[in-house]
């Protein structure tokens, strides 16, 4: 008897977790345009050197055995009448019985100009790569005596958005920068702004969580710009607008991580999508229309969740599980489940030295919340393989910051 046909669209939290699921119970099928799956919410520490690329990208080749085939490759349309998909670049096409959509979010400029042309995205390893490697040319053409106030205007970075990934961004970014001054013995400082439309840090979060990332954007020295909107950005420069005034600073990066939107894949979907065109899913995950289709994770909009999942790895991360069990079910003929998502806590790194996590209702923070934080995450990595392997690295070997050293020293 031919196995049903499972095919999975996105390789990220809940894909890949989607995955692992249901490896075994049919014929499933991964599509995803890297080699490697990514834990997000440690991408900062990759950009300091805390952790390695193996730690938070370990290869699908090692995450999935062969009960699941990888199709490293990225999906350009789907056609939800025929049940099939089609590749870029290939003719193959795939047909499936079952599919579940879950290919994430990619960066939203909001039409500003020059915004995608000119900033730098931070959301694949290659970003971070790309960003440490501008922050090293920069300090380069640092000569050791340039005057303070040009050394400031050279090494100015913008980081927009002061969501968690801005504010966990910039102190990072200000930390490594402030350690590269006393190694290099640079006269000044280095100049980190974090500019954000609304009147506050971390708008989604509450208020215990807030104290400590404004206690560490102040002690990483990053300037906070809310109320102030990008207007403008050229291959060196950035227009600010505050309160009708516009400011246009020099700098030697802008860093994008204003919000997500859907990609065109999801857009081209003639289906049921909220004013952000966000798929819209029932309480068992299946689209409306559609029974055999499955979205999670950033791509949908999950009518029972805590408000502060929405965009979350922890929320792709438990949908997922409810997914594998669904998916089991349909085949099955069994009855599928709803299931309330509350929120599980929130680990915020900031800067090199310090995180703040809260769990329980209850908030701390300091070089304590930066090991919880990494003990937390060595837990909700994929595989208990990959999670032994990595919990032993940080465990023996440590998470020590790999400076910002001159691009020949470098590695
Ligand atoms: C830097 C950063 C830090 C974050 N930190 C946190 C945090 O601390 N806590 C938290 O809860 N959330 C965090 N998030 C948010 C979190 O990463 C997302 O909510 C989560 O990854 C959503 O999971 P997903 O599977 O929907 O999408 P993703 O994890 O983005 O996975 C989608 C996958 O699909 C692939 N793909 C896209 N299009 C196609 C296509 N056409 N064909 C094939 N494959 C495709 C993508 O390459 C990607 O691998 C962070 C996000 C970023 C960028």
């Amino acid at each position: 008897m031919t196995q049903p046909k499972i095919v999975i669209l996105g390789g990220g939290f809940a894909g890949l977790f989607t995955a692992l699921e249901v490896a075994g119970s049919a014929n499933v099928t991964l599509v995803t345009d890297d080699d490697h799956f990514l834990f997000t919410p440690m991408l900062y520490e990759y950009l300091s050197g805390e952790v390695e690329a193996w730690h938070i990208a370990p290869k699908y080749s090692e995450l999935l055995d062969d009960n699941v085939r990888c199709v490293q490759n990225a999906a350009a349309a789907v056609d939800l009448n025929a049940q099939t998909i089609s590749l870029e670049g290939s003719s193959e096409i795939l047909n499936y019985d079952i599919l579940v959509l879950a290919t994430g979010g990619v960066s939203n400029y909001a039409g500003v100009e020059g915004a995608q042309e000119h900033s730098l995205p931070f959301r694949k390893l290659a970003h971070a790569d790309n960003l440490r490697s501008r922050m090293v040319a920069a300090l380069d053409r640092i000569p050791p005596d340039m005057p303070p106030q040009d050394v400031r205007r050279e090494l100015t970075f913008v980081v927009v958005g002061a969501g968690a990934s801005g504010c966990e961004l910039s102190t990072k970014m200000a930390d490594l920068l402030k350690d590269a001054f006393q190694r290099r013995a640079l006269q000044g400082t280095p100049r980190v702004l974090v500019v954000e439309m609304g009147d506050r840090v971390v708008p989604g979060m509450g208020e215990q969580i807030r104290a400590f990332v404004d206690d560490a954007l102040r002690e990483s020295d990053v300037e906070v710009h809310t109320q102030t909107r990008v207007v403008r950005v050229t291959p060196d420069e950035v227009t600010l607008e505050h309160q009708g005034n516009r400011e246009t600073l020099k700098n030697a990066g802008v860093v994008w991580v204003g919000g997500v939107k859907m990609s065109s894949l999801i857009e081209k979907l003639d289906v049921q999508k909220d004013r952000r065109g966000t798929l819209i899913v029932d309480g068992s995950l299946q689209l409306p229309q559609h029974n055999n289709v499955f979205a999670l994770g950033d791509i949908a909009v999950y009518p029972d969740a805590d408000p502060t999942l929405p965009g979350t790895a922890q929320l792709a991360f438990q949908e997922a599980k409810l997914a594998g069990d669904n998916i089991k079910a349909f085949l099955e003929g069994k009855e599928l489940r709803t299931k309330h998502f509350a929120e599980l806590g929130e680990a915020l790194s900031l800067g090199t030295e310090r995180a703040a996590v809260l769990t329980g209702g209850k908030a701390f923070g300091g070089a304590l919340a930066r090991q919880a934080r990494f003990a937390l995450y060595t837990s909700r990595l994929p595989t208990w393989h990959h999670r032994l392997r990595v919990g032993a690295s940080w465990f023996l070997g440590g998470t020590e910051v790999r400076p910002l050293l001159p691009l020949g020293l470098e590695r």
